[in-house]
């Protein structure tokens, strides 16, 4: 029996991965589960799961938990006590899915753990990629990635040699609003942004998606988890979110992962550690009964300067991905509330990444210090 703990268990990440653990519940035990506001998904959860201990970082919400809690599971105070409980006792495998880098102490802990990490929160890669990648080889923690193209390129790069590789190609869906210029969809509602073509997930990524900031954190998530040369990762447009990664080898031949767009095939293959054959029932691509039209298009011309920031982020590390992730995360939730438009989102991120001072991040505290520094910065604008 492996013992799992799950961050962000009420988003669509934690959903789906507790879709699979329903079906396979003999195989694990419930350690910690986390999430922030959802007290009814949460009592859902806790009622079904019945995990040992729970953490709810909004302390209402946590109140609102504990009146309602019948079973045995343990309401846990606040994050010391989640990092202490972790510490004493590890788990198997650990999901990272809360939706930002809020509570990247508890990916950290699970990177230190020598275990098994099924990493879906980016944002902890851009902000803190070399350190967290480093903290897992030291400690022998093996990380799967849950992103789809990650998850892809896992899979290619198993069989072939780094030095043979020419091009790394990550596709982008294009979200809802592929092939419009940014002067175009600058006044974009939420609502509309929010309808993405192929995937459904949370708002933030969501959101993400339609900026195409989401693609440009998933290079520097590339870069991290994989060691690659920034001067081979490109972006290309692959709207029906079947190709998910290419890889270029030096002799001009190119070798494509495909699947259907579901986050179930990375999650199986994570919490069940195998290709998992249940998966391919309900997401086989059927390349062969089916009309499959696959189609492939540059990264739109105009969005270059986010690949440029993705770059310099990848090349010069320090404070860089944090300033790139922190202005982005500040721009989507003004946008999420109404207070700016869509197109306000890049030109909060073009003009604050270039002028906030760059320096180096060597500990979590030096990040969270400089994360408050930079909240504040962009709060008096
Ligand atoms: P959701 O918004 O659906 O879920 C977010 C989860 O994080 C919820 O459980 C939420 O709790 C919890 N959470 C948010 N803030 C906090 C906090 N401060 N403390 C504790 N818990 C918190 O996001 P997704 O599942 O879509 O995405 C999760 C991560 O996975 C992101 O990093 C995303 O980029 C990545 N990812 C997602 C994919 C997808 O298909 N969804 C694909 C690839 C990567 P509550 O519900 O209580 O608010
Ligand atoms: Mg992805």
């Amino acid at each position: 029996m492996k013992s799992i703990s799950i961050f962000g268990c009420t988003g669509s990440i934690g959903t789906q991965a507790l879709e699979i653990l329903r079906q396979n519940k003999e195989q694990f035990s419930f350690d910690v589960f986390v999430c922030n506001s959802n007290t009814d998904k949460a009592l859902e959860i806790v009622n079904e799961f019945n995990p040992e201990h729970i953490f709810m970082s909004d302390v209402a919400a946590s109140n609102k938990l504990k009146e309602s809690l019948s079973s045995g599971t343990n309401v846990l105070e606040n994050i010391s006590d989640v990092i202490g409980h972790l510490k004493a006792r590890h788990s198997d495998i650990y999901l990272s899915a809360i939706s930002s880098f809020d509570c990247i102490e508890l990916t950290i802990l699970a990177a230190e753990s020598g275990n098994k990490l099924l990493l879906a929160n980016k944002e902890s890669l851009v902000v803190y990629g070399e350190h967290l990648v480093n903290i897992s080889n030291r400690s022998g923690t093996k990380i799967v990635p849950i992103d789809s193209e990650h998850y892809s390129l896992m899979n290619s790069l198993n069989n072939i040699e780094k030095n043979d590789i020419d091009r790394i190609f990550i596709t982008a869906s294009g979200g809802p609003f592929i092939g419009q210029p940014l002067n175009e969809i600058a006044n974009k509602e939420p609502k509309e942004a929010l309808d993405h073509p192929n995937w459904s997930m949370g708002d933030k990524i969501t959101i993400d998606s339609a900026t195409l900031v989401n693609k440009c954190f998933e290079l520097i998530e590339a870069k991290y988890l994989f060691d690659l040369d920034p001067g081979k990762l490109k972006v290309l447009i692959q709207p029906q979110s079947i190709i998910h990664s290419m890889v270029e080898l030096k002799d001009g031949s190119v070798e494509a992962q495909m699947s259907l767009p579901s986050m179930i095939i990375p999650l199986s293959f994570g919490l069940l550690g195998e290709y998992s054959a249940k998966a391919k029932n309900n997401f086989s691509l059927d390349m062969f009964k089916e009309d499959i039209k696959l189609t492939i298009s540059d990264f739109p011309k105009d969005r270059d300067k986010l690949i440029e920031i993705s770059k310099d982020v990848m090349r010069n590390g320090g404070n860089r991905g944090l300033i790139f992730a922190s202005i982005n995360d500040f721009a989507v939730k003004k946008y999420l509330q109404g207070e700016i438009k869509f197109g306000e989102i890049y030109n909060l991120i073009f003009k604050h990444y270039s002028e906030m001072e760059k320096k180096e991040i060597l500990s979590l505290e030096d990040l969270k210090h400089n994360q408050s520094e930079i909240l504040e910065y962009l709060e008096s604008f």
